[in-house]
């Protein structure tokens, strides 16, 4: 080995790691279920050497799956070249990202680019505030992020409640009710926030003219309408962004994503239309590693494989699938399969999700439980029908081991 290779100390079996992971990390995840070593494509090993289909995508995130040679390509050559410079300067990769993401949104968008998910929605936060109103509209089951910022806008108050005073004033409405939504919203509201599929609530899809009522609702009073696509944007749901389907739709005035475009690597971005794209002018909002040109040369490439492999058709005709394969299984267990594209909820009877989840993980499938009675699939983009496949034989057996909770 050159002194120019990095090599971690002894590894050592899952339980070894799990003790000192244990002593040396703050509690916020609670105990890890695995520890895993290597990814490649659609599957991860366990420290323990064992084999797992990954249809949790790192929560979205891996749209290209593990270790794919396009982004490993473009991060390393970047890094390699010129791997970070500052915000006082700009890079090429920069400004292409930019551009490519600029054209999902609609005419005249522009990007602020961040790290994560929250600092998107932080710098769109901070753009409501320049309209000159307050308050803002979320929704009952959102999540939008945990910084002190974002979570005021997420709904969950176990999340929130110990962390208040958070800043206001945020109305949370019922969500998919445009009854309700018209109701809130008045000249006071600075921007009505959503997701177009709620994600860490369950997977909850409202209904198609949702999110045009909500533009029309919006306009009327002069207030943002900020869509919240970190989880289901970048393919996810088998277009670039879920509020526009066919590339088509409703022009909002701010769109935040992250998860699935930097395939791992971390980036997010806060793209901003018309007016809300001039609302925050020089010395109004800041950060160091956002726009970093090899997280922008992890985000081109996504964008490239998925558009020259031809994922975004992939995902549609092959979710729609897998959702009625899991459907017709006709277990009693199951009530309700609902999502869209690779963002599958699977809504069970009872609370039994937790239970499948650990059983699917022995069984070598990750998936999660984002509710006690709700399984979430999000597989990586390049999955295909046949490894799916795997799963849905897998699934009875996994329902009927977990049973019903005592
Ligand atoms: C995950 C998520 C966030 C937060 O993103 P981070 O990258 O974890 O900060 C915000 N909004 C939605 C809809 C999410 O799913």
């Amino acid at each position: 080995m050159s002194e120019n290779e990095l090599e971690l100390h002894d590894v050592g079996s899952q339980a070894s790691v799990l003790t000192r992971y244990t002593d040396a990390m703050i509690n916020t995840f609670g105990p890890p279920k695995r520890v895993f070593v290597r990814g490649e494509g659609v599957h991860v090993w366990d420290a323990d050497g064992r084999k797992y289909l990954d249809l949790l995508s790192g929560l979205a995130v891996l749209g290209l799956g593990h270790a794919h040679p396009l982004v490993t390509s473009a991060i390393m050559s970047q890094l390699s070249t010129l791997g970070h410079v500052s915000n006082f300067f700009a890079t090429p990769a920069q400004v292409e990202l930019a551009e490519r993401l600029t054209g999902f949104v609609g005419e005249g968008a522009k990007v602020f680019f961040a790290n994560s998910g929250t600092e998107a929605n932080e710098a769109a936060f901070k753009i409501t505030r320049r309209t000159g109103r307050r308050r803002i509209i979320s929704t009952v089951g959102a999540f939008h992020g945990r910084s002190m910022g974002a979570l005021a806008l997420t709904h969950n108050p176990k999340y929130r409640e110990p962390f208040e005073p958070l800043p206001g004033d945020v109305t949370f409405v019922e969500y998919g009710d445009l009854d309700a939504l018209a109701a809130a919203v008045d000249e006071s509201v600075a921007a009505v926030i959503l997701e177009p599929i709620q994600g860490e609530n369950g997977v909850i899809v409202p209904a198609d003219d949702y999110v045009t009522g909500a533009r029309e609702i919006t306009r009327e009073h002069g207030a943002l309408l900020w869509i919240d696509e970190v989880q289901t944007g970048i393919g996810r749901t088998g277009d670039w962004l879920a509020h526009r389907p066919g590339g088509e739709g409703i022009v909002a005035d701010i769109v935040t994503v992250a998860k699935g475009l930097g395939n791992g690597f971390p980036i997010g971005a806060c793209l901003a239309t018309g007016r809300a794209a001039d609302l925050l002018q020089p010395g109004a909002h800041g950060t160091t590693f956002g726009g970093n040109p090899v997280a922008a040369m992890a985000g081109l490439a996504v964008l490239s494989a998925i558009e020259r492999d031809g994922l975004l058709a992939h995902v549609r005709t092959t979710g729609e699938a897998f959702a009625q394969q899991l459907r017709d299984l006709g277990h009693p267990a199951i009530t309700e399969v609902r999502g869209r594209g690779f963002l599958l909820g699977v809504v069970l009877t009872d609370a039994r999700a937790a239970a499948v989840s650990d059983l699917a993980l022995d069984a070598g499938f990750v998936i999660n439980a984002p509710r006690p009675d709700v399984l979430r699939l999000a597989p990586p983009l390049i999955t295909t029908a046949e490894q799916l496949g795997t799963f849905v034989s897998a699934l009875p057996g996994l329902l009927d081991a977990a049973g019903e909770p005592s």
